[in-house]
Order: C-alpha cells, then structure tokens, then sequence
C-alpha cells in the first residue's frame, strides 16, 4: 500500500550515438577519392533539475519512462550527424536521488543544481575520421555507443524551516491552515490526508515554510504506521514543534507523556532530528479543560528547557507570538548556515576513468578459466565495434594490444583457446583467445595497410610509429569525449 508519491522509480534513458558512416569520396575520373564518413552524433543526456516551481513528483509517477532523443548516423561528403537533445527534467527542491539498492546518488537542493541521470552516448567515428597515414582507406567505422539506461528512485524531502510534530488530531494540520498566508499546491497527490501539509507563513520580514509530519505515533521510527515516511519530509528543517493537545482527555494518554513518546521516536530515528531545537505548542486553550491543563503542565514542560506557547487554532489565540518565535530561530539558522557557492552545482553519477583496466582470473560455471577484462576504454571499444565488419573486428584488437591487454592476459596467465571476457559478467563479449592471431594482425600491419608493399622496418622506426599511433589514439579520443 505504502506507493506514495514523494518516492518514485524512475526508468530513464539516454539518447544512443549515432553511428559512425564508412563512404568512399566519388568523382568522376577519380572513382576512390578516399574516405568521407562522418561521425555519428551524441545521444541526448537524461538530466534532473531543480525546478523551484516544481512541488511534486506525481509526473514521474504517471510517467516513469523517460528517453533523450539519439544522435542521428553520420553521411557520405564528411558530413557528421546531429547531436541528440538533452531531456531536461524539472523536480522539486530537495528531491533525493538513490539507486535501486538505496544508495544516495544526489541530494538535490538549490534552484538550478543538476543531476546526469543519464549519459548520452557517443557518436561513432566515421571513417574519414579513422583514416591515418598507416590506414588511408578504413573500410569501416565505429557504431554509436548506446545511451545509459538507468533505474533510480526520487524521494521527496520536503524543504521545510519548521516541522510540527505530534500525535494525530492534536491539531498540526489546522495550525498551518491558520499561520500560513499560502499553500503550495500539494493538494495534486493521490494521498492528500498522508501528505504532510506545506504553508508559507509570513511573519515581519521572514518567510518560512511549515510543515507537519501526519501519523507520527509510537513505533514509527520502525516504519509502524506512516511516520518514518514522513520524517524523511522534515529532516532538513531548522526547528521542531511538539504540538500537544490539552483538551482530548483519553485515559492513557497526557500531553507530557505524549510527547515522550515523540521524542522517543525522534531519538530513534536520528538524521540529526534530535538535535534539532524544539518548543513546544500546547494546543485547544479555546475549550476550559485545556487552558487548565495547560496551565498545570506549563512548569513542568518549562523546567524540561522547552519554551511553551499555549495557542488555539480554532480561536486563534497566541498564534502571533508563535509565529514571531519560529522566525526568529529560523532567522538564527539561516543566519548561520555557510553561504551556498553557486547556485548551480552540475552532479555526474560516477568519475570517468578512462586510463586503466585490468584482467582478472575467474571460472565460469563449468570450472573453465575465463579472464575477464575492465575498463572504460576496452568496455567502450566492444560497444564501438561492429562484428560483422573483419577491418573493424582488426581495428579492436590492434586498440586493446596497443593499450596493452595482451601483454596482461598473458601475465594472468591466460594462454590460446582461454575465454577472454571484456565487461561485466551479465553483458560481456567473450572471445577464445589466440594470440598468435592478434600478434599476427600486428605483424601483417594495422587496418588499411597492407605490409607486402613495405620494406621491413627497423625496429625502432617500428617503436616511433607505434608511438605515432598511440598519440593519434588518444587524440582521438580527447577530441571526441567532449567532457
Ligand atoms: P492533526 O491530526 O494534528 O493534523 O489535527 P487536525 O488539525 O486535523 O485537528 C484535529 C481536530 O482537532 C479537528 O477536529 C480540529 O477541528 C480540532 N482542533 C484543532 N485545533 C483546535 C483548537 O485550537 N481548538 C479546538 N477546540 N479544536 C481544535
Ligand atoms: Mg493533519
């Protein structure tokens, strides 16, 4: 029962690059006038911004699937494909990003602040643009990578300066209707009596937010009831209010214990909330009964350190000074609060490491040895590559001996025939290996040269070249990785 939609799962999903294009330049009287592939363009981000005018996340509730567009495939005459549009979506002030697992990924907070949900994916080379002096004419070029698809979970935590808490019906919800000059539009959710109540209240030159945490009874810190849900609304809030009720007499049940119980519960459920300072309101002084009451545990509360207000909702007695009293630490909080550095703060989920890899020894099911292979780039040549195209297939296995993944498998221990396994176990590409293929491609020259034509090298015109090569490869690379 508990789908509420200040938690939301959000599936989003990156624009694909577009693929690279392999064309060979034609002219009359100069049938292969080399290649004029252009590259594919990148796929459009999914990102999350903080939107102040946004107050829910019901949208994403109705809508959960979200897709940037995908950059278009590059054409013949060197020209490149358009680039993806980035989908921008607006969320609430303070909404929280996790992953699946419930790790926080984002803390959203401050108009404009930013979250990549979703990376584009690059645009393939084209051939053009993977044409060398060592390979004039590339028959192929490289796929578009496909955008990252990408399951999070968006909560809601409201940003509210002052919480009140307490237990049901001693009159939190009629508090705000009566302190606050406005409400923000909550009344959109499909739970409206478990939505915490979020009005605006103006006193002298402060304006603060309040909000009340519904269902707060014992237990809730054990996620009895619906108050941990709540809780979650006010853990940024700068000041907590006990509101007891002095006029509904149950039995078991008095304003001073009642609020044991409250702080019980808080203490239970940390987040910084029992430290947070706290007075407390005695509500319902309207009716006889409570002004009696309220008057008999005043002292008692007094000598506890809480400052007591006693107010009536209803008749709306002592509401000002509580008012001014709320501004005033909310002043003192902000007042004290560090300045926030700018305004926009750009979060990408994870760093990019695009230098290392490594091999490791595993077994698959049946005991064989697989040596599996990590790394962003080598993950990133795999999905660049298209398997059908051999100049391509060569194209790959010259990048991953050039940056080395041979010389580990075989310091791993790898030897002919062993599985080779290049990304993560539930989406690698497997090869048998066979080095002497690899190290035959190097010997019989790199893609688009053929090395009958050539003298042989000297060995270190060989280094040099390799050198030569190894630049181009990570130009390339620096130049397309636009961030
Ligand atoms: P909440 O559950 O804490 O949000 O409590 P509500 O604001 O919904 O109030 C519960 C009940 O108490 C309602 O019937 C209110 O009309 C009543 N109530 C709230 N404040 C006062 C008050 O100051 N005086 C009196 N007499 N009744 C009140
Ligand atoms: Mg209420």
């Amino acid at each position: 029962m508990t789908t509420f939609v200040d938690r939301v799962e959000l599936h989003v999903g990156a624009g694909n690059g577009g693929h690279g294009c392999a064309s060979v330049h034609r002219e009359k009287f100069k049938p292969l006038g080399g290649p004029d592939g252009g590259n594919g363009g990148r796929g459009g981000d999914v990102t999350l911004v903080v939107d102040q005018s946004v107050t829910t996340l019901l949208d994403y509730h109705h809508h959960p699937h979200r897709k940037a567009t995908n950059g278009q495939p590059g054409a013949g005459d060197n020209r490149s494909g358009k680039d993806g549009a980035d989908l921008v979506l607006p969320v609430p002030d303070g909404t929280v990003v996790l992953d699946k697992a419930g790790n926080v990924l984002a803390d959203l907070v401050g108009e404009g602040t930013t979250f990549v949900a979703g990376q584009g994916g690059r645009g393939g080379l084209g051939n053009a643009a993977l044409a060398s002096a060592r390979r004039k004419a590339p028959g192929f070029a490289l796929l578009g990578e496909p955008g990252e698809a990408r399951d999070v979970v968006l909560e809601l935590k409201t940003v509210a300066d002052v919480a009140l808490v307490g237990y049901p019906s001693a009159g939190k919800s009629s508090l705000i209707s009566v302190l606050s000059a406005a409400k923000p539009k909550i009344a959109d959710y499909p739970f409206t009596t478990l939505v915490p109540n979020l009005g605006v209240v103006t006193a002298g030159s402060t304006v603060y937010t309040i909000a009340d945490v519904p269902g707060l009874i014992p237990g809730a810190s054990q996620g009895k009831g619906l108050g941990l849900e709540f809780l979650r609304h006010v853990e940024r809030c700068s000041v907590l209010v006990h509101v007891l009720d002095t006029a509904t007499l149950e039995s078991d049940r008095d304003p001073v214990s009642d609020l044991d119980v409250i702080e019980e519960e808080l203490r239970l459920y940390g987040g910084g909330l029992e430290k947070r300072p706290r007075l407390v309101v005695l509500n319902k002084v309207d009716i006889p009964d409570g002004r009696d009451l309220a008057e008999m545990i005043r002292p008692d509360l007094e000598a506890r350190g809480y400052k007591v207000f006693e107010v009536s909702a209803v008749a709306h007695l002592g509401l000002k000074e509580l008012s001014y009293a709320l501004a005033g630490i909310v002043g003192e909080t902000r007042a004290a609060k560090p300045k926030e550095e700018s305004t926009r703060v750009v979060i990408r989920p994870k760093a990019v490491d695009d230098q290392g890899f490594t091999v490791t020894a595993e077994q698959d099911d049946d005991g064989q040895p697989v040596y599996r292979v990590r790394g962003e780039k080598p993950e990133r040549w795999i999905r660049q590559t298209d398997f059908n195209n051999d100049e391509a297939v060569g194209y790959l296995a010259d990048r991953l001996a050039r940056l080395g993944v041979e010389e580990e498998l075989v310091k791993a221990g790898a030897r002919e025939g062993d599985a080779v396994a290049i990304g993560p176990e539930d989406n690698a590409v497997v090869f048998d290996w066979e080095p002497t293929v690899m190290a035959g491609a190097e010997m019989l020259g790199r893609r688009g040269e053929d090395h009958r034509l050539d003298s042989p090298r000297p060995a270190a015109t060989r280094r040099r070249d390799r050198q030569a090569e190894k630049d181009e490869a990570d130009q390339e690379y620096d130049t397309f990785k636009p961030f």
